[in-house]
C-alpha cells in the first residue's frame, strides 16, 4: 500500500488537499517574486501616461508587460489583473497546474504632462498666418492643423476678417507641415528672450493662398 503523504507544514494529508511533491498545494515552496508595487503618472488633461520617461497614450498592454517583466521565478505563464491589481501566475509541476496570485498595487499619480502644461499656459513657438480666399484658408487651416496635432499642439486659433491664425507649440513642426503641403510661407523669426542660456524665438509663417 502506498503511504499517504502528510504536509510537513500544515499536517493535512493528501486525502484532504491536493499535493505537489511532498507539500500540500498551499504550502508548496514557490520561488516567485513580483514587484511590491508599480507606480505610474497620468496626465489629468489628456489622459496619457508617463512610461519609461516618455508621455504616451495610456496602454494597459504596455503596463502589464512592464510589470510581468519584473517578475522572477519558475512559472509557466502570468497575467496582470488591473481590477484586482494582482499578478496571476500559472505554475506547472509535472502534470499538476496551480494558480498563485501576488498583489502588485498600481499606484497612479495624477499630474499634467509638459504638452498640456504648455497648452493651458497658452504657450506657442510659431504662428501660422493664413490669408487669402476664405474657402482656401479654411481648407488649408484644417489640413495644417491635422498634421500639426499629430506631433505638437495648437494652443489658440484666431479667426479674423482676412484669414486665420494658428498658434502652435513647435515651429519645427510647422516648417515640416508647410513643406509637406508644398505651400510657400514667408518666415520671420523674432527673438523673444532667453531661457537657460538658449535664445528663444517665435516664428511667424505667413501664407498667402
Ligand atoms: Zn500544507
Ligand atoms: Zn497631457
Amino acid at each position: 500500500m502506498k503511504p499517504v503523504l502528510i504536509c510537513p507544514k500544515c499536517g493535512r494529508s493528501e486525502e484532504q488537499v491536493r499535493f505537489i511533491d511532498a507539500f500540500c498545494i498551499d504550502d508548496y515552496p514557490l520561488n516567485i517574486k513580483a514587484p511590491g508595487k508599480e507606480e505610474l503618472q497620468r496626465c489629468k488633461r489628456c489622459g496619457r501616461m508617463l512610461f519609461r520617461g516618455e508621455w504616451m497614450a495610456y496602454d494597459e498592454g504596455k503596463i502589464e508587460k512592464h510589470i510581468l517583466g519584473k517578475c522572477r521565478g519558475e512559472f509557466a505563464g502570468a497575467s496582470y489583473d488591473f481590477g484586482r491589481q494582482v499578478v496571476a501566475f500559472t505554475i506547472r509541476r509535472g502534470d499538476k497546474e496551480l494558480k498563485v496570485e501576488k498583489q502588485v498595487p498600481l499606484i497612479v499619480t495624477i499630474n499634467m504632462c509638459q504638452r498640456c502644461n504648455q497648452i493651458s499656459g497658452g504657450y506657442y513657438q510659431g504662428i501660422v498666418q493664413l490669408r487669402g480666399n476664405r474657402a482656401k484658408v479654411e481648407r488649408y487651416a484644417k489640413m495644417i492643423a491635422e498634421r500639426l496635432e499629430k506631433v505638437t499642439f495648437i494652443s489658440k486659433t484666431e479667426e479674423m476678417d482676412g484669414g486665420i491664425d494658428l498658434y502652435v507649440g513647435s515651429s519645427k513642426a510647422v516648417l515640416a507641415a508647410v513643406t509637406q503641403l508644398g505651400v510657400r510661407a514667408l518666415i520671420t523669426k523674432k527673438l523673444i528672450g532667453r531661457e537657460e542660456g538658449k535664445r528663444l524665438y517665435r516664428t511667424t509663417f505667413a501664407i498667402r493662398l
